[in-house]
């Protein structure tokens, strides 16, 4: 069954069309990847998911839930679905633990001591068990972005969005996240991660949905989309010839 199941969404900024009939879905306990150009629509698709971007046609239906119904909880519904952006957004006022901690009391009602463990377990999880009295501003990028992943795992998503987790990051803390987004996956964690890194996606997904030009071009399994040249568009050889 679909965890994600993105039916022909169509998005328009003014008259410009952002995404065309996108259609593509994400099974429970499955890993896409989705790729493309700089501008292809992205960022978009991916926000559309948890309606953080209205979109004008089609739906999207998260866990049986469906997004464009106006009746729907959406701030519930976002609650459930984890998102980790290329820039970590932590509160750079708020101590690591008390990043973790906020939106579990907030939005789920938990006590400060549960929350605190949640938060203590997932730091740990992450490898910054030692950083939680630190402040943001303290940490390198690559540790912002795993307490980005800790934050996000503290509220029990049944699902997690990636938009370019480690494109912001300097390239020797891009492993220590992606070693995080690994051992995710493995657990069965249902994951939809934007990203140009062609060697998790090779290595990870089972999947690969290639935009261009708000369209999904491609979406085939990984091994056909790194397999057989012939049978990739011109657009995506020309893209995975210019990255890898
Ligand atoms: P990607 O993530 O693939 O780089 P985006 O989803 O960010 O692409 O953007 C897709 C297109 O939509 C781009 O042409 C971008 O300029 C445009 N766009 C994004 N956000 C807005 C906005 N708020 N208003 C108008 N155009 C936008
Ligand atoms: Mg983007």
């Amino acid at each position: 069954m679909s965890m994600i199941e993105i039916q022909a969404i169509s998005k328009w900024y003014g008259s410009f069309q952002v995404l065309a009939d996108c259609s593509t879905h994400v099974d429970k306990g499955e890993v896409v990847v989705v790729c493309g150009p700089s501008g292809s629509g992205k960022s978009t698709l991916i926000k559309c998911v948890n309606g953080l971007e209205p979109f004008q046609k089609g739906d999207v239906i998260v866990d049986g839930i469906s997004v464009a119904n106006p009746k729907t909880n959406l701030p519930k519904l976002r609650s459930r679905v984890g998102m980790v952006f290329q820039h970590f957004e932590l509160f750079p006022h708020l101590s690591v633990m008390e990043n973790l901690t906020l939106a579990q009391i907030k939005v789920l009602g938990r006590s400060k001591a549960e929350a605190a463990e949640k938060g203590d377990h997932y730091l740990a999880r992450v490898g910054l068990a030692s950083q939680r009295d630190k402040f943001p501003g303290q940490l390198s990028g690559g540790q912002q972005q795993r307490v980005a992943i800790a934050r996000a795992l503290c509220m029990d998503p049944i699902a997690m969005l990636f938009d370019e987790p480690t494109s912001a990051l300097d390239p020797e803390m891009v492993g220590e996240v992606l070693e995080v987004m690994v051992g995710l996956a493995k657990d069965g964690m249902t994951m939809m991660v934007v990203t140009h890194e062609m060697g998790f996606a090779r290595s990870v997904s089972s999947r690969v949905v290639f935009m261009d030009a708000g369209r999904i071009v491609e979406d085939c399994a990984t091994h056909e989309f790194f397999g057989n040249t012939q049978a990739r568009s011109e657009r995506a050889q020309q893209f995975l010839g210019k990255i890898l």
